[in-house]
């Protein structure tokens, strides 16, 4: 049994490069960006004004002036802007040489005689000058990022229309288990519906790799070897989920060795999950996940998550939040590290959430995150900072 900074480690240094794809940036959202993204232009391109209304040169905000014409965006000025001299100006549009003030709509006065005055009182120049954003030649968006909607606006502006990415690993999901059925079936007596294969699908499609489930391997060793073989064939990753325990019809851990697949650990020191198991084939990466749907849950978050983002070059890192405990919470045994899923009050205080143990599918639906306390640890104190880890 080893700890999980241990398993974590090994895992990690497993991984493996998926190699590069050119894709469009429509749709790049949760991909991976597999090289710096570099701006072709200034932004703004040209001194630009911010407001609608009068493109003028400040020193001259104490008299009325003349308007020479109405510059549109998307136009350039065609008229000289002297002292005494303004234009109206819309929105986006380009500020004409000499010019360094915009005084906005709201603040103005068209007089009878044509000329405009300045009724507000000078706070500031309404212009967003050329390349004070981005600069021709500056890294936009750099290598390892994983892609947000609000960097599509980045890469539009800049005419990156197709991006090179990480290719999105392949990850199969196999559940075993005699007792399991599937979710559009009714469960006969002592039958339970398999839920954890379409969480693991999940949890894999919203990290950003390809998830294909290959079904349910009854709990015989030749039916699981045989699904087991089609997995490592067919992907980068493998997800088996149950079997990996210490009763009778356990079979994962033999048909992992084989399949050839070299075991480097099967039981970390955590709880939930302490029947993980983790292997290396030539072919794939294989996980032997515990079968209750909390545990898997859980060290899909901790250990493949974190796998599938290192294999895409990804520099993510699990959101966490440093709050207070709301009440003392002390656990039963310390000889584990302790995963526990928590809700967080809209005062900002956690507290676990109710919890009978890693069966209990629906614990989690209540939780915001989980705290984890370290092995040899039985009690985490009121008002307590712990770390919370989003989920
Ligand atoms: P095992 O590791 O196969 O002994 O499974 C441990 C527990 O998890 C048992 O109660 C199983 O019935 C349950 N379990 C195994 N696989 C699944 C699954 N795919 N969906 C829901 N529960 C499962
Ligand atoms: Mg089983």
């Amino acid at each position: 049994m080893i700890e999980f900074s241990e398993a974590y480690e090994t895992v990690m240094n497993s991984a493996f490069d998926t190699g590069t794809e050119v894709i469009s940036f429509t749709g790049s959202t949760g991909r991976v960006l597999a090289g710096d993204i570099i701006s072709d232009m200034d932004l703004p391109p040209f001194n630009k004004s911010t407001v609608d209304g009068f493109v003028c040169h400040r020193d001259g905000l104490g008299s009325d002036f003349e308007i020479m014409e109405t510059i549109a965006a998307g136009r350039m000025p065609s008229l000289p802007v002297n002292k005494g001299q303004c234009s109206r100006i819309m929105t986006g549009a380009a500020v004409p040489e000499g010019c360094n003030m915009v005084f906005m709509v709201e603040d103005s006065e068209v007089l009878h005689s044509g000329k405009v005055r300045f009724t507000g009182s000078f706070s500031k120049d309404n212009i967003s000058v050329k390349g004070e954003d981005v600069r021709t030649g500056d890294t936009v968006l750099k290598q390892g990022r994983l892609i947000k909607p609000q960097d599509i606006s980045v890469m539009a502006s800049v005419g990156c229309t197709s991006l090179t990415v990480s290719r999105m690993p392949r990850v199969s999901v196999v559940s075993t288990g005699d007792e399991l059925v599937e979710p559009f079936e009714v469960p006969g007596q002592s039958q339970i519906r398999n839920s954890n294969a379409y969480q693991l699908l999940e949890q894999i499609t919203h990290t950003g790799a390809v998830g294909t489930y290959l079904g349910i391997a009854r709990d015989d060793e030749d039916a699981t070897y045989d699904l087991v073989k089609t997995a490592i064939s067919k992907s980068d990753i493998v997800l088996i989920t149950g079997g990996v325990s210490m009763g009778d019809f356990d079979f994962v851990p033999e048909v992992l060795e084989r399949a050839g697949v070299r075991i480097k650990f099967s039981k970390i020191k955590i709880q939930p999950g302490k029947p993980t198991t983790f292997g290396v084939h030539p072919d794939a990466l294989v996980f032997g996940l515990p079968g209750n749907p909390v545990s898997a849950f859980l060290q899909f978050e901790m250990l493949v998550k974190p796998l599938i983002y290192r294999m895409m070059n990804c520099s993510w890192k699990p959101l966490t939040l440093l709050l207070p405990m709301k009440d003392t919470y002390v656990r039963r045994s310390a000889d584990r590290q302790a995963l526990v899923p928590v809700m967080i009050s809209d005062d900002g205080m956690v507290t676990p959430v109710e919890y009978h143990g890693s069966a209990h599918i629906s614990a989690l639906i209540p939780a915001d995150g989980i705290i984890s306390i370290p092995s040899g640890q039985l009690r985490v104190e009121k008002g307590e900072i712990v770390s919370v880890r989003q989920i």
